[in-house]
Parts: C-alpha cells; structure tokens; sequence
C-alpha cells in the first residue's frame, strides 16, 4: 500500500477528474459491491465468528442482509436525489430562478467501530459512492479478521484512487485524522468522537459522528409486558449486548417491576437457553479488557438472572441487576455489554427528570399502551432516535434518517440522509439577462436610471 499522504492525493486528483460523479458511474460502483459483499459472504460471516463468534443468522440478519436492502434503496433513488432542485424565489429576485445542487464533498475518511465492524463500515460507504465522493475507510483494529475480509475484497473491487481501505489502530487512525480530507464519517466512542471533531476543527472538516451513550429503556404499568419483557431482552443481548442503540438499563414502573422481571427472566431463557455459557451461537464479548471492564460491573447491585463468565471463551451470561440507583458505578458510562441494570420509577415526571439530567441519549425506547405517556415522553426528552413498544428496529428503515444528538452524535445517515451526510447543498440562483433592478445601486452613484 502506498503511503497515506500519496492515497489521498491520487483520490483528489480523481476526484476533479469527474469520473466518480455521473449516475451511470456511481450505480455501477454500487452494483458492484453488492455483487461482491454476495461473493465474500461466506468470508465475511467466518470472520464475524472468529472475531466475535457471531452466529451465522446475526451475520447475516445485522450485518449482510441490511446492506443489500440499503445498496438498492440507493440505486433505486440516486437519479431523484441528485437531480438540482429548483426553489421559489422571493419578490425581491424576481426574474431569476433558485436551484439546490448536491455536490459531493470530495474525498472522505470513513472510521468504523469493532461492534458491527463490517456493516458499519459499508454502510457509510454507500452513501460515499451514492453522494460521488472518494473514500478511504480504516476498519477497527479490534476485529482484525474483519478488517483483513474488507481490505482483500476492497483490493479485488476498487482502485486505490476511488475508495482505498487504511487498516491500522489507533496511530493510523490520528495519522489520517491529520490529512486534508474533505469530509469525516466518524462510527464509535464518544471520547474518540470528541478527537475526531477537535482534528476535524483544524482544518474545518464537516463532521457525522455517530457515538453511543445511555439509552434507557421505559416501561409504564400500562405496557403490554409480555411483548414488552421479549422485546427488551432481544435488543439488550443481541451481540451480546455490544449495541449502540441497546438498551443500556430498563426504567420500570414500580407497580409492573416483579411482574416484567419475571417475564424477562424467561425472555432470556427462550431467546439464550437456560444455560447461555453453552450456546455456541452467542456472541463473546470483543476482548479481555472489555470482558475485565464488564465483570467488574457484576458486582454492582443484586443480580437476578445470568452474572455466570467464561473467561477463556470471553462469554458473560445476559444478566439482569437489580437494587441499583444512579450513583451505581454501572451507571456511570455506556454499559456495552449483556448486562441490564433495573431501575424503577413511580410516576414518570420522576424518569424525565432523570433522563434530563444526563447527556442525551442515542436511542430511548418508551413500552406504552397510553396515549397520554407516550407523547409525553416524546416532547419532554430529546434523543437520537427510537421506538415506542419495540426496541433496535428504528435503524433498520432507510426512510428514517439515523444518528445521534449531543454527545450521543451529530449528523444523520441511512437512506436520503446518507446521500446528505455526504453532499454539500450548494445553493445557486440563476440571474435573467433581460431586465435590471435598479433599486439596490446607490442612487449617489448611478443615478436612478443605469438602463
Ligand atoms: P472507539 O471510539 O474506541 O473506536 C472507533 C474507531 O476509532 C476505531 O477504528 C479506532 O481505531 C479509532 N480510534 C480509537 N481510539 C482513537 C484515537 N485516540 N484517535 C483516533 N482514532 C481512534 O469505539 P469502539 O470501541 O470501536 O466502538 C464502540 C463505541 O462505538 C460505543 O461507544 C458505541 O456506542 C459506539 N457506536 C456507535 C454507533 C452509532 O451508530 N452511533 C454504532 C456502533 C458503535
């Protein structure tokens, strides 16, 4: 490979070829990909497995399937979205005509986390080609397997001056962020986040930071706690956890506590089995110090269901934990991991006022059947993106734009917005010839009359 600075000077000089921007080109690009994440499939899901044991069905159900989904959408819709759109003009122009033209950035740095290491960084990638620009994405150095699977099929697909894959950790990664890119996609921790844009505010780099934090899942008395008890318990151990949108901790209502918590201790039994640590298809956790981080937090409270870990197989059981309050250590950060901390409330100005306190979630699921709660919860609490009565399924619609707020993100993408995080709207009005306005000349100077 070459050196970074050569990388992104040959994308700049490709770039101002033009090539990279007729529809025909960018739907090629994309046609191609799809046919080559269909080719890599099966060394795409051996390395999910090798790296985090993911099972065959999440490879193919979180990390795969989703991006063919997205790949059509795109090709489905890049003739509309990058047509100019024309505008009204106001009185004062009259004669001319507005138009919006999406022009892409250039070349953009596109940086993945560990947790869904393949999707995450294809899936900005789409809106790259579909928007026209240039890319070079860095893999995590977490999931080494997988960064290898996206560099060797990257080398069979593209050339190096249209979309260049950087592997590397931490040095590579600040290494790049000290280039003269053109616009930076950022996936993964908020720390990490708060470098990425200090760099990119260097050089005035537009930034989309998708970052994590607490996200809390709230039940009522009123929900359907069946659904509720299932629904909570798929999207919190999913990956083992290792979700940004996860629930990070349940928020119950005092009068439904004992009654969801029975309800999700048999949720975890049919999802995981009644001996999780046995289930070759759950996913591990990415790494000793992770595994270190997330035992620790067993000790916090009362744990009621799991807490069991396998340390040579990275594995910690779905755990729940109870007799926990804000002050807990697991409380304190992202928890990251299979581990549900419960927290219980008796009237919900109580959970808003909690949630307020700290930054603002990714992702906040409300379990409802009341109206009332529901649109409460909506115009009181500011948060990335959600669902009433379901957990995760909010980030797998291409016509919901995806992100975070705060400290959770900033920017959107999926769908239309990953076009966008990629475009630069340039606003242009188009002048008429025929007639002039004379009004805004100064009249001292030329006179009332200049036609
Ligand atoms: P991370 O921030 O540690 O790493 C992400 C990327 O940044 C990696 O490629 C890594 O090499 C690079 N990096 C790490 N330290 C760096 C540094 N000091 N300077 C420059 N680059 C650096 O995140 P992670 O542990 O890989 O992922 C987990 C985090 O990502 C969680 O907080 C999770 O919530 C978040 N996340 C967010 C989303 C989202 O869509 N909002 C999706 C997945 C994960």
């Amino acid at each position: 490979m070459k050196n970074i600075e050569t990388i992104i000077k040959n994308q700049k000089q490709y770039f101002f070829s033009g090539e990279t921007k007729s529809t025909k080109f960018r739907i090629n690009q994309l046609n191609e990909l799809r046919k080559a994440i269909q080719r890599y499939e099966p060394e795409i899901v051996g390395a999910l497995k090798k790296d985090l044991n993911k099972s065959e069905f999440e490879a193919y159900s979180t990390e795969i399937g989703m991006l063919y989904k997205e790949i059509n959408f795109a090709i489905n819709k890049i003739t509309k979205w990058m047509k100019p759109e024309r505008v009204s003009t106001p009185l004062t122009h009259i004669g001319t005509k507005s138009y919006i033209y999406p022009e892409p950035y250039g070349v953009s740095l596109i940086i993945a986390p560990w947790n869904y290491p393949f999707s995450l960084q294809i899936s900005p990638l789409i809106g790259a080609i579909a928007a026209g620009n240039c890319a070079v994405v860095k893999p995590s150095e977490l999931t080494p397997t997988v960064s290898k699977v996206i560099y060797d099929m990257f080398q069979e697909l593209y050339e190096e001056r249209y979309i260049a894959v950087v592997e590397g950790g931490v040095e590579v990664s600040q290494k790049l962020l000290e280039q003269d890119f053109d616009k930076i996609f950022f996936t993964g921790s908020v720390n990490v986040g708060k470098i990425v844009m200090e760099a990119a505010s260097k050089k005035l780099i537009p930034v989309t930071l998708e970052l994590g934090g607490k996200s809390p899942a709230i039940v009522d008395e009123s929900a359907d706690l069946m659904l509720a008890a299932k629904r909570i318990i798929w999207g919190k151990f999913t990956n083992a956890g290792q979700t940004c949108i996860a629930p990070d901790y349940l928020y119950v209502q005092k009068e439904v506590k004992d009654e969801l918590t029975r309800l999700m201790e048999d949720a975890i039994e049919e999802l995981y089995g009644k001996n999780p640590l046995n289930n070759k298809e759950m996913t591990r956790i990415v790494n000793e110090n992770h595994f270190n981080r997330l035992s620790r937090y067993l000790v916090d409270g009362r744990v009621i269901k799991g807490g069991k870990v396998d340390r040579n197989l990275l594995a910690i059981e779905p755990t729940l934990i109870d007799s926990i309050d804000w002050d807990a250590p697991v409380m304190q950060d992202e928890i990251f991991g299979p581990i549900l901390p419960i927290l219980e409330f008796n009237h919900l100005d109580e959970v808003i006022e909690n949630v307020r306190a700290h930054p603002k979630p990714l992702a906040l699921y409300m379990f409802t059947e009341t109206d009332q709660n529901q649109e409460k919860i909506i115009e009181s609490l500011s948060f990335g993106g959600g669902c009433i009565n379901d957990t995760l399924i909010h980030i797998a619609t291409p016509y919901l734009p995806f992100g975070g707020v705060g400290q959770s993100g900033t920017g959107s993408y999926h769908g239309k917005a990953s076009f966008d995080a990629f475009s630069h709207e340039k606003s242009v009005v188009q002048q008429t010839n025929r007639f002039d306005i004379k009004f805004r000349y100064p009249s001292h100077k030329y006179g009332l009359s200049i036609m």
